[in-house]
């Protein structure tokens, strides 16, 4: 390998850099572009619906209830009523009858209450679902075209990460594999720039100041064929010049 190969490897990384850019932003893109919180807030406005359902629901449930004793009561009454017109209750339990038939009375008229009562709380939470379900139309119409733009953003990520990659890859294959190998090995280590610059005597890397002879050492190796690049002792990064 030769120093020509290193400037390449240095070009390899600022691909690799730009790379991880696209990738961080494209990773973060649900978040950044607020869809993350749209769906968030969506998923608790459904959740609000739905206990908003399932209260009314119980409520429906308890007006049919209702309904169905006061109808009843009702039969009740129409019964004795027809009882006495037809003569088959004595003088005497007439007055039994008509007690009978008052506290029935009072008690669909108890019912009744009770059914405007509920009628009313039903009434109540009718506004209540109307705005939920108008602000989970909207919110999901502002998802669908949030998330139809971001398509549009991540589709063109897309397409400069595949053309970087291609970039890359054609760059690799004039590079020795086990400088390559070296420069992945030392780019997963120090999770950030694996082939350092020297300048101003410092490798650029670790900020360790080379002696000399270091950077002389490093010159020589870089101005012919060489099995292994110049590395920083402190840091294990590629050294360049
Ligand atoms: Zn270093």
């Amino acid at each position: 390998m030769n120093k020509s190969e290193v400037e390449k490897l240095f070009a390899v990384q600022d691909l690799d850099f730009r790379l991880q850019a696209i990738k961080r932003r494209l990773a973060g893109f649900d978040e950044s572009s607020g869809a993350k919180a749209i769906a968030d807030e969506l998923r608790s406005l459904k959740l609000a619906l739905k206990e908003l359902n399932a209260n009314l629901d119980g409520l429906v449930k308890r007006r049919d209830e209702l309904e169905e004793r006061s109808r009843s009561l009702m039969a009740k009454v129409k019964n004795i009523k027809a009882k006495e017109m037809s003569g088959a209750i004595s003088h005497r339990d007439l007055a039994t009858t008509e007690g009978e038939i008052s506290s029935l009375e009072l008690q669909r008229s108890d019912l009744e209450d009770q059914e405007m009562e509920v009628l009313t709380e039903i009434e109540e939470l009718e506004s209540p679902v109307l705005e939920v379900k108008a602000r989970i139309a909207e919110r999901e119409g502002e998802l669908s075209r949030l998330r139809k733009e971001n398509s549009e953003i991540t589709e063109d990520l897309g397409i400069q990460i595949a053309e970087l990659d291609t970039l890359r890859s054609e760059l690799c294959k004039s590079i020795d594999p086990a400088l390559l190998k070296m420069y992945t090995d030392v780019y997963a280590r120090v999770g950030s720039v694996a082939l350092a610059k020297v300048e101003n005597g410092s490798c650029q890397g670790c900020r360790l100041r080379l002696s000399a002879l270091e950077i002389e050492n490093v010159k020589r190796l870089l101005s012919g064929e060489f099995s292994r690049p110049p590395t920083c002792e402190q840091c294990g990064r590629i050294l360049y010049m």
